[in-house]
């Protein structure tokens, strides 16, 4: 693949970024560039190709949700994980509470809605929140082979500080026994995984794990699961579409973030903070569409 192509796709997607905002429910997330857009592409031995503003560092919000999943089916099993959150998609928003109360039994639907990860979060192995915190940030540096990524403090703090849907709705699963323990504690390693600074590389490496099967870091069994619940729910309200459009699993992030596996080909890691009424990126989307179509990636 060479770079002129991803350059092109680029120049062509970045006037989109005006059809988009960038998120301002976490204040410091207000202050991104909205017209930063950058692609990398990692391939199977692990080269990297990479255009734009690919080496911007940017939260990797929802994308964790991801690694969350995954850390809870190594550490807790199968059964235990799909107890206590089903994969199914859901036609609310991100943050919903309503299906708390009114499907699934108090289950959330599933681990990529901001309610089935912090349930996921408690199912992973450590004494305490902080250790589970830990784990995932150190499980995130593995797959990306970056031990620099960091939490960014004021993101952290200005998502801690905002938090009241996210309080509202795990009080919620605390009353309905969805899940244990200190709301707040859980709630703050939500956070700080949120608030983890990552480049496009590092989620095109991330994505290339899960495209050849887990890449001997986790059974193939999970990576099949994960890349089957992205594509079922990955992009939340907009997965139908981005299904047929893209055909990839993906997960987005609402720091502009986006992340997509081409099975058995590509990992592919995309920043673009203007996002659409879904909280995906808007010009990212467009280069994701068109690179799928170019190199003909669908799986369907
Ligand atoms: N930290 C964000 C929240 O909980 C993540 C949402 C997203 O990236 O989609 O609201």
């Amino acid at each position: 693949m060479e770079t002129n192509f991803l350059d092109k796709l680029l120049a062509d997607a970045r006037p989109l970024a005006f059809k988009g905002q960038v998120a301002n429910y976490i204040p410091l997330l207000g202050l991104a560039d909205p017209q930063k857009l950058g692609l990398c592409v990692a391939e199977p031995d692990g080269a990297l190709i990479s255009s734009g503003d690919w080496q911007e560092r940017f939260s990797i919000q929802s994308i964790s949700k991801i690694l969350v999943f995954t850390l809870s089916l190594i550490d807790s099993g199968f059964d235990k994980v799909l107890e206590k959150v089903s994969i199914e998609s859901t036609d609310d928003a991100f943050n919903s509470i309503v299906n708390l109360e009114t499907k699934n039994n108090h289950r959330p639907l599933n681990p990529l809605i901001n309610a089935g990860a912090i349930v996921c979060l408690t199912l992973i192995d450590g004494k305490n929140m902080h250790e589970k915190f830990t784990r995932v940030l150190e499980f995130t540096r593995l797959l990306a082979r970056n031990s620099s990524i960091e939490v960014d403090e004021d993101i952290y703090l200005s998502e801690k500080a905002t938090a009241a849907r996210n309080r509202a709705l795990t009080y919620y699963m605390l009353s309905t026994g969805a899940i244990e323990g200190d709301v707040e504690a859980i709630l703050d390693a939500y956070f700080r995984i949120c608030s983890m600074m990552v480049t496009c590389a590092d989620l095109a490496r991330i994505a290339l794990v899960y495209a050849q099967g887990g890449a001997g870091f986790f059974p193939k069994e999970i990576a099949r699961t994960v890349k089957a619940a992205m594509c079922v729910c990955g992009m939340y309200d907009e997965s139908g579409q981005v299904a047929v459009e893209v055909g990839l699993p993906t997960k987005s992030g609402v720091g502009g973030g986006l992340l997509s596996v081409a099975p058995n080909r590509f990992g592919i890691g995309i920043y673009g903070p203007a996002l659409t009424d879904k909280g995906s990126s808007v010009a990212g989307l467009e280069v994701l569409k068109k690179l799928s179509k170019e190199l003909d990636l669908s799986i369907f």
